[in-house]
């Protein structure tokens, strides 16, 4: 018996969907088709449901999963909030080539955000919110050979690793704190020298002059998020999800308690028996009409991607560069480098500007390895809670599950995510616990 069979004879009559034939198939819409609503659907559809996934957009992956910087960073798996954050960010937003932007609007949603994150920059809630993320992306880890191995899709991945790369003595002393806490976690890594991290990066040689040390995360891997996400969707639509692009959600109608159903402005009323809103940074919005209030702020960041011109000169990993907070990822014959957190709203302007650190971070520590003539440059909008951890699961509404607010790392905990919240429409029990994941974290 197909496993949404299973379920749906589990679950409560609510959200049993009977056919004229009698039999009972639940029919789950999922909303958003970046890379957390595309793995929900896939987990959702190889278990029996039957899937509609809505997006605004012509194709899948097309907003914040489409140029990311490519890291499925599980050793690296931390909220931004962490004690002695707020000095650093002083120190950042005075800084020539500054990774911090903060324009000061007049929006008490971002002003409140921003309290709520620096509530969380402290030594506790930094080890219980770590803990959480830790959990999502360990599974996440842990669910892609098995993922990869059912599908066969390919995505430029690799697995060798990411390299923290210090330029300063302090830098690397200060990162003894975070090798007790990936001891704790059981995430394997690797202290190196100067010559360590060339060994692990041939092209580093050319600059010896520029850092000191490295934290190697060994399990991390590598890839790119837009290629994933759009074979994931193609097998997903094999096994009979229904992708319905164009189309703009204008709102969640709620009827004697529950999801009556997705208001489009095309399609009209979309209804299903369960509902999945994995809309990344616009989630909140949609949410916030139906009595939902969830603290996602969109924190932009940047991206260029080059050719690659010269392997021997190119990264063959991530490399994230501490100092600029830039991280610089191969992706087969492209490199993609992408930084920059700017708190400044719900903006996808490109400016002229906006990637000069990005671009001077790759030819500063890897001159002539890619083509810095021909850049694509991008722009997109981190969904970001202010502990860091993103919001799954059940919510009041009891045939709404959230699965959204994944920040820096949703490319990262999206299979874990994905699976996890799967499981829990269809009434299977999650292979992860919820505890500290749901919305209730907030009331
Ligand atoms: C510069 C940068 C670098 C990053 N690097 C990494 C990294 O290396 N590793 C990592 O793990 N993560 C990284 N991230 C974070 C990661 O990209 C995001 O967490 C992830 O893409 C979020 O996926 P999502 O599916 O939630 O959101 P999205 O990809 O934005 O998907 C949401 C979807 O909802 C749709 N939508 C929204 N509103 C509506 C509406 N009203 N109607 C219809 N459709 C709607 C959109 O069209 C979109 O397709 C990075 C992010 C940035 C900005």
């Amino acid at each position: 018996m197909a496993n949404g069979v299973r379920s749906a004879i589990l679950v409560t009559a609510s959200i049993v969907h009977v056919s004229n034939h009698g039999s009972s198939t639940l029919k789950v819409i999922v909303m958003g088709a970046g890379v957390i609503g595309v793995t929900t659907a896939w987990y959702l559809a190889k278990a029996g449901a039957e899937v509609v996934v809505l997006d605004r957009q012509p194709g899948p992956g097309l907003e914040t999963s489409y140029a990311n910087a490519g890291e499925l960073s599980y050793g690296m798996t931390s909220p931004w909030a962490a004690p002695g954050i707020p000095v650093k960010a002083i120190k950042w937003l005075f800084m020539k080539r500054r990774p911090l932007f903060i324009w000061p609007l007049i929006s008490p949603t971002m002003w409140l955000w921003g309290i709520k994150m620096l509530q969380n920059c402290n030594d506790e809630s930094y080890r219980v919110n770590k803990g959480r993320m830790v959990r999502i992306s360990n599974y996440s880890r842990d669910s892609l050979p098995d993922l990869i191995a059912e599908t066969g899709i390919e995505f430029d991945m690799r697995e060798r690793g990411t390299l923290q790369l210090f330029r300063t003595e302090k830098q690397l002393k200060g990162s003894k704190a975070d090798q007790q806490i990936l001891a704790e976690y059981d995430s394997p890594f690797e202290v190196l020298d100067r010559d360590g991290c060339i060994a692990a990066e041939p092209a580093l040689a050319a600059v010896p002059e520029k850092f000191v040390g490295g934290l190697r995360l060994t399990s991390d891997r590598t890839g790119d998020c837009r290629m994933f996400t759009v074979a994931l969707a193609e097998k997903a639509e094999a096994l009979g999800v229904k992708f319905s692009y164009g189309q703009t959600i204008n709102g969640i109608a709620i009827e004697n308690g529950r999801v009556a159903g997705i208001d489009t402005a095309d399609q009209g009323r979309v209804s299903g028996d369960a509902y999945v809103c994995a809309l990344g940074s616009y989630g909140p919005l949609l949410l916030k009409k139906i009595g939902i209030n969830l603290p996602v702020y969109p924190v932009k960041g940047y991206s260029i991607t080059v050719p690659l011109i010269d392997d021997a000169r190119a990264p063959q990993s991530t490399i994230m560069d501490e100092t600029h907070k830039v991280a610089i990822t191969r992706l087969g014959d492209r490199i993609r480098v992408a930084g920059t957190a700017e708190i400044a709203g719900y903006s996808n302007r490109l400016g002229p500007h906006a990637t000069d650190t990005v671009r001077h971070v790759l030819g500063d520590l890897f001159p002539g390895g890619g083509d810095l003539e021909t850049i694509e440059g991008w722009t997109g909008l981190r969904p970001m809670t202010p502990d860091g951890t993103p919001v799954l699961g059940a919510s009041k509404y009891p045939n709404l599950f959230l699965n959204i607010g994944h920040g820096t790392l949703g490319w990262t905990m999206s299979c874990g995510s994905g699976r996890a919240v799967a499981d829990l429409v269809l009434e299977r029990t999650p292979e992860i616990s919820f505890d500290g994941l749901t919305a209730e974290r907030y009331a």
